[in-house]
């Protein structure tokens, strides 16, 4: 039976219609895409705001601490923990309209962007100048800068690259207390204590509120080759990738790997070009030009054929193309299974095949279908399980693989984030002492919990200093089934920065 939808009461809507200048709904219909994100979990927003400006972000935090009413920032809505999943009686902040490119400097190679900029969009915009901006996690044609600041996010050559982390320099933001802050610094060097940009990125939105990043770029190489190798049946994949990594002058930027599984379903699903019936390594070789392209080839065509596994190595000439087709294998699985236990764990590279053995086991004893892809080269394995994920055997298997992962001296999650699914699981990676150090940092930028409640913090054992008003402990919601696609904006693109800021946007 489903639960009513929760209401803003009609005062606390008419006072956030005086407070901010951005447009505001609360349409069911078309608030309802904003209650899920590419989980399973779902929540009931009450209305839905697209603020205009900073200002405006300032006077909606202030308004939320007078209230009481959370606010979730939302930029793709592409999160696999549920880290965008409102909590029922939440405001979602929807940046999708402030998705602007602000300021590009080709020589400081960085550039200013709206958190609401689309990840592939800013790639784009950054091509005339040569320039890219490195992260590229597989939902790069729907998620967002702001949101891949949020979790962190990692992609297919973070190998060479490195997460998102790495390339932020700067993010403007106003914190739960309702001030705007100025994280980081343009330069490429600075020594002015611990760094507070990094603690707002992989924060999942429970700090601040982003309103502008600034991100560093790197030069696009002249040539990207991608390269498909299919590993041999009972190749072990840690001494692969660590042989893989010692060949010299390389170029390697990106080692992902597919199961024979997810290899197929990809065949099958998005007409990949590739073996159905072998697991395989995707590579990305980048190289000054052709013909360095073709020596760091063959050293590593030369150096897989050492180890056992040059059989059917094979050149894709459009790296791009590859990670699309990589990207889309969450997609495909779920496309054929329905919503699975999908699961984001990292070992060390030597720990990598003891990990899949323990995962292969933990499948077989649940007696479900089992995919593993992974971005191999950093030990960043996904490993999927074709079982409802609300079901209590789903759970068994979550558990079970989190702990294989960090028995293994893993981590719980190596680029998804916490979100709601994961932050029980939270203490046994940092500790007791780590995650009161955490809940401190949350209490001094958001003392009133209203930032994206239920999400990253575990509820401890022994009491926090000081009991939130809000409802930080919230774990409720509903499991939703179908399509797991992002949430639409039910307002048009917001104008242009400068353009009618001043202006009350009619109501959608
Ligand atoms: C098909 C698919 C492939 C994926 N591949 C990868 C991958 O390869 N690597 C990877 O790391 N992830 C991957 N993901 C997960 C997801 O896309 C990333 O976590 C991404 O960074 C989320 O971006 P988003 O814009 O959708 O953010 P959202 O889901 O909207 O938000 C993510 C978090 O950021 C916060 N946030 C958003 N905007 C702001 C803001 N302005 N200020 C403060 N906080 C904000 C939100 O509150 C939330 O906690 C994949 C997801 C899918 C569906």
């Amino acid at each position: 039976m489903s639960r009513p939808r929760p209401a803003v009461p009609p005062d606390t809507t008419r006072s956030l219609e005086r407070t901010i200048r951005g447009r505001i709904t609360t349409d069911a219909v078309a608030i309802a895409p904003f209650g899920h994100d590419a989980s399973h979990v779902t929540g009931r927003p009450v209305a839905v705001v697209a603020p205009t400006d900073p200002d405006d972000v300032v006077e909606l935090v202030r308004w939320a601490r007078r209230t009481h009413v959370p606010l979730v920032a939302r930029g793709g809505g592409t999160s696999l923990d549920g880290e965008s999943v409102p909590a029922d009686g939440s405001v979602v902040v929807d940046f999708s309209g402030w998705s602007h490119l602000l300021e590009v400097d080709p020589d400081g190679l960085w550039a200013r962007v709206e958190p609401g900029i689309v990840n592939r969009d800013l790639q784009r915009a950054l091509l005339p100048h040569r320039l890219f901006f490195p992260p590229n996690p597989g939902s790069w044609t729907a998620s967002t800068v702001g949101g891949n600041v949020g979790t962190n996010a990692s992609g297919m050559r973070s190998f060479r690259y490195g997460p998102t982390r790495a390339w932020v320099r700067e993010v403007e933001a106003v914190l739960g207390t309702g001030s705007r802050v100025h994280l980081g610094s343009r330069v490429a060097k600075r020594s002015v204590g611990p760094d507070l940009l990094q603690l707002f990125v992989g924060s999942e939105g429970t700090l601040g509120i982003a309103t502008e990043v600034t991100v560093r770029l790197a030069p696009v190489p002249a040539v990207r080759h991608g390269v498909i190798v299919p590993v041999p049946r009972n190749a072990s994949l840690g001494p692969l990738v660590v042989g893989l990594t010692r060949v010299p002058d390389s170029g390697l930027s990106a080692v992902e790997y597919l199961d024979r599984g997810s290899a197929a379903a990809l065949a099958e699903g998005r007409k990949a070009r590739w073996p159905r019936d072998s697991s395989l390594l995707l590579l990305e070789v980048e190289a000054g030009g052709p013909d360095e392209a073709e020596r760091r080839i063959s050293r590593l065509r030369g150096a897989l054929a050492k180890m056992g596994a040059a059989d059917g190595f094979a050149v894709f000439e459009d790296a791009d193309e590859l990670w699309t087709l990589r990207g889309a294998c969450g997609d495909v699985l779920i496309e054929r299974y329905g919503q699975h236990v999908r699961e984001d764990v990292a070992v060390p590279l030597a720990r990598v095949d003891a990990l899949v053995a323990e995962l292969e086991r933990i499948a077989r004893k649940e007696r479900v279908p089992f995919f593993l892809f992974a971005h191999l080269g950093e030990g960043s394995l996904h490993p999927n399980y074709a079982v409802d994920p609300a079901t209590s055997a789903a759970n068994r298997i979550r558990a079970a693989t989190l702990h294989a992962a960090r028995s293994l001296g893993g981590t719980i999650s190596a680029e998804h984030g916490v979100g709601r699914v994961k932050r029980s699981f939270l203490t046994e990676e940092l500790g007791v002492s780590a995650v009161e150090l955490l809940w401190a940092v949350k209490r001094a930028c958001d003392p009133d919990g209203i930032l994206n409640p239920g999400k990253l913090y575990p509820t401890l054992a022994r009491p926090t200093r000081r009991p939130s008003r809000s409802p930080l402990g919230w774990e409720g919601g509903r499991v939703r089934t179908g399509s797991p696609n992002a949430g639409r904006s039910p307002f048009p693109l917001r104008s242009p920065p400068g353009g009618g800021r001043r202006r009350r946007a009619a109501r959608p």
